[in-house]
Parts: structure tokens; C-alpha cells; sequence
């Protein structure tokens, strides 16, 4: 494979990430995204060609995240988020590819929205799960119509994504960003505990309570933020939202506000 042609398209990189996924983390926030969720924090992913971004090849990329491995210890590891990831597929395939010859954990943090059983994208999709030991499934809506209110995007292909990992045995994360009044409709959350009780391979769930701080972002971009006026979930209503979805040992994180 032409390594220039696979150059990876990255926004930012952070060397101790502790929220997507297991331990210390290498977390890479791949450049591009096809969804436009009212609450995005991070718009400026938008663009897989921004001209801002940086270019690596999968070796380059590699070498740089191999230097944070005595930092992984045990349960640590390697990261792709974003933007969204599998919109690079050719990239990771290399990179996790690397990764997973050295014995290192690797995750991807995705919305699942490129994901189709169509080629070549499906035969790809498959030889990447053979190098990712764990998929971080973002599903923001179970509801097809109210996903496509939320995101632009319908979420057929991503339930289906979701049934794939749990039929071939590959880990997941199931995540919910917790926006009040958008994504914590409780019968949306029984629907979304219910999906992932169906599914055989879930660790766990998690609950990101929503915040406005990429809001600046979107108007930099002259795109108008729908969420102004949306306040972040308080204490009692992530709780609320925890116990709907059997979450009982608090595993909830901040969504935090990824590196520009
Ligand atoms: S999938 Fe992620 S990066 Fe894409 S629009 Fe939604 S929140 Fe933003």
C-alpha cells in the first residue's frame, strides 16, 4: 500500500487520555464527521480536509504513540476517536494493525455512522475488528426519526453495527450523551438499556452529561447552535438516567472537551 496515500488525516492528539476507554490512553480524534449532532462539542472535526489538520502515516503516527506505552501499564492503550474514525478506515487498519503486532490494547470511540455491510467498506470493517479489542458505540438516539432530528443521519446501519460486534464476539461500550430535554426521554433510555441488554458482548454503559463548551466552536463556523438555552444535566437527572439504564457502579465520566 502507498503510505502517502494513506496519509491519516488527525485533529488532535492527547497522551493521557482517562475517558475513552480502559486505563491510560493514546487517544488520536481523527479529522471528519458526516453527522451534525446539535450537540457537538467539536464542529471543527466536521471537515475531513480541513487544511488545518495534521497528516500522518500509520508508521509515523505509531512510532509517536509507542513513546506514551510505559505510561499504559496493564489496561492501558491506544484510542481513535474523533470527528469519526471508520471514515478512515484504510489508516486505522494500518495503525491498529501495528499496534496490535506489540500486544497493545486498542479502542475506537465511534458513532458508527459510516458503517454498511456494502464493499469494500464491510471487508475492511472486519479486518480492522481483528486488530481493535474494544468498540466505544456512541448511539445517540434508538429512535430512527428522532436520531435524524438529533444528528442529520439515520441509525439503522449503526444498530446493525451493534449486532454484528455482539454476534462476533467484539467488545463494547455503549455510550449516551445525556442532553436534558433532547436524549433523556426516559422511555428512549429504557429503549436504549433494552437494546443493549439484547446484545451479548456489552461491558458497560456509559452516561456523558452534556455540556456547552464547544459552543464558541460553532460560532467561529457561523453555524447556528440550537442548544443555547440547554443547561447541563444536573446531578439528579443523570442519576435518574443512571438507574433507568442499570448503571451501578458510576461508571459516569465527563465528556470532556477534546484538545484543539
Ligand atoms: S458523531 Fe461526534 S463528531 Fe460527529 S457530529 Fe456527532 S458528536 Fe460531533
Amino acid at each position: 500500500m502507498n503510505v502517502e496515500n494513506n496519509a491519516g488525516y488527525v485533529h488532535s492528539l492527547e497522551s493521557f487520555g482517562s475517558v475513552d476507554g480502559p486505563g491510560v490512553r493514546y487517544v488520536v480524534f481523527m479529522q471528519g464527521c458526516n453527522m451534525r449532532c446539535r450537540y457537538c462539542h467539536n464542529p471543527d472535526t466536521w471537515n475531513l480536509r480541513d487544511t488545518q489538520c495534521e497528516k500522518y502515516t500509520p508508521e509515523d503516527l505509531f512510532k509517536k504513540a509507542y513513546r506514551c506505552k510505559p505510561y499504559w501499564g496493564d489496561t492501558g492503550g491506544i484510542t481513535v476517536s474523533g470527528g469519526e474514525p471508520l471514515l478512515q478506515i484504510d489508516f486505522l487498519i494500518e495503525f491498529f494493525r501495528m499496534a496490535h503486532e506489540k500486544g497493545i490494547h486498542t479502542a475506537i470511540d465511534t458513532s458508527g455512522n459510516p458503517f454498511t455491510f456494502e464493499e469494500p467498506f464491510f471487508s475492511k470493517f472486519t479486518e480492522l475488528m481483528n486488530y481493535t479489542n474494544l468498540v466505544i458505540l456512541d448511539i445517540k438516539q434508538t429512535d430512527p426519526v428522532r436520531h435524524i432530528e438529533l444528528t442529520g443521519q439515520p441509525n439503522e446501519n449503526i444498530l446493525e453495527m451493534a449486532k454484528w460486534l455482539s454476534d462476533n464476539g467484539k467488545s463494547m461500550w455503549i455510550r449516551r450523551v445525556l442532553v436534558p430535554g433532547v436524549t433523556d426521554d426516559a422511555g428512549e433510555l429504557r429503549n436504549l438499556k433494552e437494546f443493549a441488554d439484547s446484545l451479548k458482548t456489552v461491558e458497560q454503559i456509559e452516561i456523558l452529561p452534556y455540556h456547552s463548551m464547544g459552543a464558541y466552536k460553532w460560532e467561529n463556523l457561523n453555524i447556528p447552535y440550537t442548544l443555547a438555552d440547554t443547561a447541563p444535566p444536573t446531578d439528579e437527572q443523570v442519576r435518574e438516567a443512571e438507574s433507568i439504564l442499570g448503571i451501578r457502579y458510576g461508571r459516569i465520566k465527563t465528556c470532556q472537551q477534546k484538545k484543539i
